[in-house]
């Protein structure tokens, strides 16, 4: 498609056309996200949804996720190939017991997520900060206009930018040489990265970099 961005009714029909595969929405259901909302709602005094249909109750296949440092559920990719092209992509449900009709930082590009010639970001995290600052956006244009690295431009931004402002999160980055950038400035952030010669690398807390 000649466009950038697509949503709702459009993007499905265009996803069907291009032969993405669908799943029924109790596909993304798991019990212990569930119970997590319940929580949220509970303790903000909102009022809990029916069960979507077609899901069954169930043990809670991961109790971790219930757990506030383990709160954002999103999954980013960026890569470059071998012609030196970059690209990032970001999936989230979004942030548990978000309004309807809030959309995050993730399809925002620039915000959550932005690749260019020189960089790509993919972003995890509050995502209200990540718009309001641009996150991904502002990490690429940092290396451009200041001629710093992209581990600097990604630390100012992520440890130094969104931590005065209390934005939790992190980012993954990588640059069209190949050199790479993980900052969190949250507890954790599940993470890995594999290099030309097929080297893998995984961590989660403040272990590796
Ligand atoms: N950034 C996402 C959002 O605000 C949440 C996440 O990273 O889990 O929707």
């Amino acid at each position: 498609s000649p466009h950038v961005m697509m949503i709702r009714d459009g993007a499905e029909v265009f996803a069907r056309e291009h032969n993405v595969e669908m799943v029924p929405e109790s596909y993304f259901f798991t019990e212990s996200r569930w119970n997590a909302l319940q929580r949220a709602l509970e303790a903000q005094g909102r009022p809990m949804p029916q069960r979507p249909p077609g899901v069954a109750g169930g043990a809670d296949e991961a109790a971790h996720e219930d757990d506030p440092e383990h709160k954002f559920g999103t999954v980013g990719a960026v890569a470059l190939d071998r012609h030196g092209n970059i690209a990032a992509a970001t999936s989230t449900g979004g942030m548990t017991a978000k309004r309807f009709g809030r959309v995050g930082d993730v399809p925002i590009i620039g915000g959550g997520t932005y690749a260019n010639q020189q960089c790509g970001v993919s972003a995890t995290g509050h995502g209200e900060f990540f718009i309001r600052n641009v996150v991904a956006y502002d990490i690429c244009a940092r290396m451009q206009y200041l001629g710093i690295s992209l581990q600097q431009a990604a630390d100012d931004v992520v440890m130094n930018r969104l931590v005065q402002q209390g934005g939790d999160g992190g980012i993954i980055a990588l640059d069209a040489r190949g050199n790479f950038a993980m900052p969190f400035n949250s507890a954790g952030m599940y993470r890995g990265r594999i290099d030309a010669a097929g080297r893998v690398t995984t961590a989660i807390f403040r272990d590796e970099r």
